[in-house]
Parts: C-alpha cells; structure tokens; sequence
C-alpha cells in the first residue's frame, strides 16, 4: 500500500485518491494515443473532448446556462485581480470591494494601480473576523462592478448569503470554496478560482463569466489579458494548462457522479460540525477566531492558549499522519482546511486527535 497521509494543506490541497488513481492508469496511455496527457497536442479531439467536458460539467454542477461561458487560463487568482479592473473599469466608474482580509485587499489593491476604487464595506477594524452583512453594503451608482471575496482562507470566514448589487455586476474570487455547495451562482456576473483548492491542481485558473460582462471587456486590451480572446476560443487560443485542467474534469466528473454539489455540501457541513462542535465545547482552550455568523466551512481557524501548545499540537499531529494543520504564516495558529477532497474520516481523525491533545495538554 502507498503511503497517504491526511491533507489538511490550504492549497494545493488534498485531491480524492480515485482521481489520483484514474489519472496514474491513463498516465502512460490516454486512452489508446500511445501517450499521456501531458504530450498530446491541444488541438487533438481527445484534449478538445476534455476541455468541452469539463467546461460543461462546470455550468452543469452550477446549474448555470448558455449566456455563461467558462475560461480555463493560467497565472493563478492573482492575475484575475489585475485583469478584472484592466477589463471592466472605466473612466468616470469605481471598482467596488469589499474588504474581508488578504485576498481582497490584493484584489482591490491592483485595481487601485490602474483606477479608481471604493470600500462598498470592511471588516478591517474587527480584524477580519467577520464577513459583513448586506445592510452594510455601500455600493455607488457608478459601480462598474462589486467584487467580494466569498471564502477568506487566512481568517478562516465565509459569506453565507449571496450580495445583492442592484444593477451593478458581482465578481466573486470563489478560489477556496467553488463548488463546495449549492448556491444560486446566476446572481454573479463573473466566479473566478485558482483550482488548487476543491477543483485540482494549481496551474489553471477557473474563470466563469456572464455574457452582458463579457461584453463589457476594454477592446485596447492586449489579446491575452481580454476575457474576449479566451471566451471566442473556447480558451484554446492559445496553449493552455491541459494536464491541469485534464485532472479538473476528473474530479468534476466525480463530483457529478456522487450526487452534485448538494451531495458534496452534506458531507462539507458534517466536516466543518465536527471541528465547530469542540471549538463550541472549549471555547477557551480551542478558541475560534471568527465569529459564529460567518464561520468557514473551508477553513477553520483557531488558536491555543499559548504558541507554544500550537506548535506542539502541530508537529504532534504530523507525527499521527494529519498533515498541514498550521495557520497562515501572517496569523498563526492553527488552520484546518476541509475542501471538498477531504474526507469525513479525515475529519472525524483531526477532532479525535484535538479532543486527545485537550485531555493530555
Ligand atoms: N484568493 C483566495 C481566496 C486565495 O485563497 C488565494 C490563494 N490562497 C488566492 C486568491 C491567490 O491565488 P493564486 O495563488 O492562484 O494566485
């Protein structure tokens, strides 16, 4: 038997282990080629197959229509950031943010390099504890679009609700919680995510955007950074990540095979119960640092009573297989990461080993 440990790391992450297999079988011989998916061209019908399936798969599991079409490009969430107001943002308008930490703080910091921005709401004096409520959205008429970062994986926060932006498009950076649940994604205009979170490996970038949005995209653009280009080309204008987005499609696959995103959002919700539940028990020795309202069900954040338990109860894990546990290095603490590729026992085995950690510590 391999050796597979319990991969609680923020991204990359834990991919499901039949996907790991499946791609292992066609490595040497994608399906009668006489080569892996790694060689073969772009342009040949079995990577076309993949792409137009996995594209399709996508809008499927999303529940979203014809007037959406779906990008598969490189360069990571970080490129979107910059791309966004480079395609949308015009004299005269504002990108509209929210500020719910890091990732939306570097979205909207790169849209200050080329425009101007407004804070639509913030959680910054709270120490991005929280996602703010739709009552505290300020959103300006000259919007040319909101933009909200709908999982932090550093604070470990989450919206629950999706925005609503009157006549203004929403943008959502969905990077570490795409198609963890079922939600009404036709209320977005455009979803980005870089899919080494819940969707495959880094390398692609997962980009779904509205046909009026589209249509917006600045036409003095250089052709790569235009939304246009890659929607027009079905995202093969140019060569893109297939071996990345090869491995999306498996997993999209799985998904849609186990039963959608309902059936992966029952099992995400009895993981992040079973690690809220202890925080809930011992709130002073397993102390959660974002507010109850806006928990993640992605990343769960906590601290110990002093840093000294953290680090024990980091390597003390390691050592019992249950890897990557540790908090992002400009907060600390702990941080357990429950993507969709985690498994129930998986965290079922981290609560069993906090509540063992509890009673010795
Ligand atoms: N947005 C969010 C919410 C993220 O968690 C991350 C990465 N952890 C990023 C953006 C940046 O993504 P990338 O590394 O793909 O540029």
């Amino acid at each position: 038997m391999t050796h597979r440990v319990f991969n609680f790391n923020p991204g990359p992450s834990t991919l499901p282990l039949d996907v790991l297999q499946t791609v292992r079988e066609e490595l040497l011989d994608y399906r009668g080629t006489g080569m892996s998916v790694l060689e073969i061209s772009h342009r040949s019908p079995e990577y076309d197959a993949i792409n137009a399936e996995a594209m399709a798969l996508l809008k499927e599991l999303m529940g979203l229509g014809d007037e959406y079409k779906i990008l598969f490009v490189g360069g990571g969430a970080s490129t979107q950031f910059a791309l966004i107001p480079m395609n949308f943002l015009r004299g005269g308008q504002v990108g509209a943010y929210v500020d719910t930490g890091t990732w939306s703080t570097k979205a909207m910091q790169e849209a200050q390099i080329q425009g101007n921005t407004v804070l639509a709401a913030s959680s910054k004096e709270a120490g991005y504890t929280y996602v703010p409520k739709q009552e505290d959205l300020e959103i300006p008429d000259n919007s040319a679009y909101l933009h909200i970062t709908t999982n932090n994986t550093i604070k470990g926060t989450q919206y629950h609700y999706v925005p609503e932006a009157g006549g203004v498009p929403l943008i959502a950076d969905m990077s570490s919680d795409i198609c963890s649940r079922r939600m009404d994604f036709s209320r977005f205009a455009m979803i980005y995510a870089g899919a080494q979170k819940n969707l495959g490996p880094s390398g692609v970038t997962v980009v779904v955007i509205r046909d009026d949005l589209l249509e917006r995209c600045l036409d003095v653009l250089p052709t790569m950074l235009n939304y246009q280009t890659h929607a027009a080309k079905q995202s093969l204008y140019n060569t893109p990540p297939c071996f990345a987005v090869y491995i999306v499609k498996l997993v999209l696959e799985r998904i849609k095979h186990g039963g959608g995103l309902e059936a992966v959002a029952k099992v995400n919700e009895k993981k992040k119960d079973t690690i809220y539940a202890l925080i809930d028990q011992d709130p002073d020795y397993f102390r959660g640092t974002a507010r109850e309202d806006s928990r993640s069900w992605m990343n769960v954040t906590l601290r110990l009573p002093s840093e000294d338990l953290e680090k024990k109860f980091i390597a003390e894990a390691k050592k019992r297989g249950l890897v990557g546990l540790k908090g992002h290095r400009s907060v600390g603490g702990i941080r357990i990461s429950l993507y969709n590729a985690m498994t129930l026992e998986g965290a079922e085995k981290v609560a069993a080993f906090m509540q063992a950690f509890r009673k010795a510590n």
